[in-house]
């Protein structure tokens, strides 16, 4: 009997060390490439001791790993951009509600998922670019007037298929209902310079080359590329600053719904959302923090402070089929 009680405890000492040692290490499934998550995760590996694993892909073949992998993922997180993609995971049924006082005081709600499922990490405006050349800033006020006369033939916009501009049109849609949106659309597609860009930084040095006056863009790329040439051209436009506000949208996080180590997946996404860690992530791409204790990085606070539009961004998922419909029938290619 001793020697069975004996190899019992020796057994379960085995299972604890085991059981330690596995939750000091959080795996995280990232859209966003290694140069801007590697310096936090780092960060929070020299403060706690806990690793964190990633690997980088697009979001649709991680998320669809993280479906196929099912209750065996090793993926405890899922780390991407936009509240439409993130709200396509929850629908998918590949994250669980995460509730958490430190979230809670961290992160305001309209950048949450109002079902606890993920969070935000880092907002990104998505604003008016203009040619200080050709442009000037008292001729712009709204996403809306993009659709006057005036601007025929000097628009640029990406495509419709980047989840960006479905984000965008799906807040419309909620602002204005579907006919008055379509409306603003199709005249956004009438004023177009040229056909749609596959990428924002293309946008910009089409405005910066004179083949378009103005776009819509992600405000990091307009600072990638004002950082490699100081000298451009091209400015940001707060829009709507007299009503809702600037669309914004966020990079954001969602535990898994078989995390195998969710407590130590909780701790990570509680610090990542903490002052500690919020400047650090959010300057890697030149990002606002969500956190609204932080402080944006200088060259970001250097565009100017604006009105952000307050609605929920959950909003830009619940929208998105109809978004994907509506641009389609307005021509936006
Ligand atoms: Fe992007």
């Amino acid at each position: 009997m001793q020697v069975r009680h004996g190899l019992f405890a020796t057994l379960m000492l085995a299972t604890l060390a085991g059981t330690a040692q596995a939750a000091d290490e959080v795996v995280v499934y990232s859209s966003r490439i290694d140069e801007l998550i590697k310096p936090v995760f780092d960060a929070y590996t020299a403060k706690t001791g806990v690793k964190v694993k990633f690997i980088t892909d697009k979001e649709a073949p991680l998320m669809a790993r993280i479906k196929a992998e099912g209750a065996n993922t090793p993926a405890d997180l899922l780390l991407t951009v936009d509240a439409g993609n993130l709200w396509q995971a929850e629908q998918m049924g590949i994250l669980q509600p995460f509730d958490s006082p430190v979230l809670d005081a961290n992160i305001p709600p309209q950048y949450r998922s109002s079902t606890d499922s993920w969070t935000g990490l880092s907002l990104r405006a998505r604003t008016i670019a203009y040619s200080t050349e050709r442009v000037k800033p008292e001729e712009l006020t709204t996403y809306e007037a993009l659709a006057d006369k005036n601007w025929e033939g000097r628009l640029c916009l990406r495509t419709s298929k980047k989840v960006y501009n479905q984000s965008l049109t799906a807040t419309l849609i909620e602002t204005h209902g579907a006919e008055k949106t379509e409306q603003i659309i199709k005249g956004w597609v009438s004023n177009l310079a040229t056909d749609v860009f596959s990428d924002d930084t293309a946008l910009l040095q089409a405005i910066q080359a004179g083949q378009c006056d103005v776009g819509l863009v992600n405000t990091y790329y307009y600072g990638r590329l004002h950082k490699e040439n100081p000298g451009l051209k091209v400015k940001l436009f707060w829009p709507n600053q007299a009503d809702r506000g600037v669309h914004v949208n966020l990079s954001g996080i969602g535990l898994t719904k078989y995390a195998p180590h969710p407590d130590a997946a909780k701790k990570l996404v509680e610090w990542m959302t903490s002052s500690d860690a919020q400047g650090l992530f959010a300057s890697l791409n030149q990002e606002f923090p969500a956190n609204p204790k932080v402080a944006p990085s200088e060259e970001v606070a250097a565009w100017g402070a604006f009105k952000a539009d307050s609605i929920p961004v959950e909003v830009a998922g619940k929208r998105q089929a109809e978004a994907i419909k509506l641009m389609d029938r307005a021509g936006w290619n």
